[in-house]
């Protein structure tokens, strides 16, 4: 299966708009929303029907039987990310705190503590006549990358396709390696600010890590035409495609309220978009 992955520094640029418009073009029957933290492909895939769930389990947390603490305290103690406390004198674990070591487990004298798996998230599944994997993390969750990778998997073991679109994770940690490994190309949608060419700068230096091709385009050009025009030098200055700048456009988020991908609608960015693709399906020759 090939992907295209749609990136981008931080959130807010854009990047879903413009995934979300690919996948109409390109009338994708496989994609994917991997921004894990928080996801909103669905909101304009206006899907109809509910998605088959399932429990992300993530790492363990530790978990004590109150009946056999025999209230020694060693386990607090011994704690490195300090997750136990003695709150109304019984010792509890906090959840968000606790990372799984397993050390309280071992030291217990009372063997009052044992290591449960923790549902970290959930992946959801929608099949109709096109597959859509996406997934939530729990607040508080540290488990981003592995849940990246376990909603592409989802997608490739649930579609015969030989083309998927993939919405990617905000920033550049963990969970966008994780969106980036194993694509054909990534797309950067960036923004023409001074933190906005900050963060495609980091995108990049993270693609070029992980060797994959990479084009960029801008999202609300007219914001700054001085820095768009030091985005488009920058790629002419790399040998970086550039595939085009889409106006701010005031249409693009009375479509996203109504549910709808803008690009059903004639508007300047709908026409913007329709030329990155242009540029965009060239370069990945499908
Ligand atoms: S180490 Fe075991 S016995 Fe001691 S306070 Fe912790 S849970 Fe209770
Ligand atoms: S498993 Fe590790 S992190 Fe969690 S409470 Fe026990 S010692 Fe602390």
């Amino acid at each position: 299966m090939k992907k295209l992955l749609i990136l981008s520094g931080k959130g807010g640029t854009g990047k879903t708009t413009v995934a979300a418009s690919m996948i109409e073009l390109f009338a994708a029957k496989a994609f994917a929303d991997c921004d894990v933290d928080a996801p909103n492909l669905h909101l304009v895939e206006n899907r109809n029907v509910l998605p088959d769930r399932k429990d992300f389990h993530g790492s363990q947390k530790a978990v004590i039987d109150k009946l056999r603490c025999m209230f020694c305290g060693a386990c607090a103690s011994n704690c490195r990310f300090d997750a136990i406390k003695l709150v109304k004198s019984k010792y509890i674990v906090d959840e968000f705190a606790c990372e799984g070591c397993g050390v309280c487990e071992q030291i217990c004298p009372a063997k009052a503590i044992h290591l449960e798996d923790d549902i970290a998230g959930e992946l959801m599944l929608y099949k109709e006549e096109r597959t859509f994997s996406t997934a939530k993390l729990k607040m508080g969750r540290g488990n981003s990358g592995k849940l990246v990778t376990a909603v592409k998997q989802q997608l490739v073991k649930n579609s015969e396709e030989e083309f998927a679109i993939i919405d990617g994770s905000p920033g550049i940690g963990c969970p966008v390696v994780a969106s980036i490994s194993g694509v054909d190309m990534v797309l950067i949608v960036a923004e023409p600010s001074q933190s906005g060419i900050s963060d495609m700068e980091r995108i990049l230096d993270t693609v070029y890590q992980l060797d994959v091709p990479v084009a960029v385009c801008i999202n609300k050009y007219d914001i700054s035409l001085e820095k768009t025009e030091e985005i488009i030098s920058f790629c002419e200055e790399n040998e970086i495609p550039f595939v085009g700048k889409i106006p701010l456009d005031e249409t693009v988020t009375k479509a996203q309220n109504n549910g709808r991908s803008v690009i059903h609608i004639d508007c300047p960015a709908s026409r913007a978009i329709q030329g990155i693709y242009e540029q965009t399906k060239n370069l990945l020759n499908v």
